[in-house]
């Protein structure tokens, strides 16, 4: 199967300083994979990197079947790649409702995904709790059935139960063939649905495996691979 996401010796970071060297990781259409690691390790790096907010400075990357290194980040979001960073992806002046519309998706698909964000819709998306802010960055990507989804840090500062939530739209928006590449700090979380996964320390891949083998090594993986950079 083609990969939507392939990267092969990939090397990125800002100005000419490498942060990430020689990655070589596949996202395919239908799985999600996690890409672990502790704090400064690269994963926002390389994720961004694959979005096409960031140049590369070296070796290959492939996105949804086109190889472009001139390509910029909506180039990629017009031919279905999604992007949820960090800060939530949500405009904190415009109401849930004005969001939603500046999304590329119908805004029922959202309220579908995401019910709770019904009651918040004429209030600005500022005033949102942190997991009703991420539900509505995310509804606002599902319902635009991306074939690529980059998510950084789905999790951060958000309660467990808002977390599985979050991740249960993330897996039934990759049974629908969505190829997902997760960004988290948090192993346990995102190993309970990833199907495969890489560990990154300090800028290369310390370790790959399927869900199943990393799940075995969990507590492995957070003694080893995120206590330091
Ligand atoms: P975190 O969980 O903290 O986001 P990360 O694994 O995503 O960690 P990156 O954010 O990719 O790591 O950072 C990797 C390295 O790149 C770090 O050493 C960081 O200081 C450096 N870095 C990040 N952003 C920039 C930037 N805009 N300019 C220069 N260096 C940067």
């Amino acid at each position: 199967m083609t990969a939507a996401l392939r990267t092969t010796g990939l090397t990125a970071g800002y100005g000419d300083v490498a942060v990430v060297h020689d990655l070589d990781l596949e996202v395919h259409p239908g799985e999600i994979v996690a890409l672990m690691g502790a704090n400064g390790a690269g994963k926002t790096t390389a994720l961004l990197t694959a979005a096409g907010a960031l140049r590369p400075l070296g070796g290959d990357l492939e996105v949804l079947g086109t190889a472009d290194p001139r390509e910029d980040l909506r180039d990629r979001a017009a031919r279905g790649l999604a992007l949820l960073t960090d800060d939530r992806s949500v405009f904190r002046s415009l109401t849930t409702r004005e969001n939603l519309r500046l999304g590329r998706g119908p805004m029922d698909l959202a309220l579908a995904a995401f019910p709770e964000l019904e009651r918040l819709l004429d209030r600005p998306a500022g005033l949102l709790s942190g997991g009703e802010q991420q539900m509505l960055g995310l509804g606002r990507v599902l319902a635009a059935r991306p074939k690529l989804l980059l998510a950084d840090e789905l999790s951060l500062g958000l309660a467990p139960i808002v977390v599985h939530r979050l991740l249960a739209a993330v897996r039934e928006l990759a049974d629908s063939g969505c190829a997902v590449l997760l960004v988290e700090q948090q192993v346990r979380l995102v190993l309970d649905v990833a199907d495969r996964g890489y560990v990154l320390q300090r800028g290369r891949v310390a370790l790959a495996g399927t869900g199943d083998e990393l799940r075995r090594n969990r507590a492995d993986i957070e003694r080893s691979y995120l206590s330091v950079t």
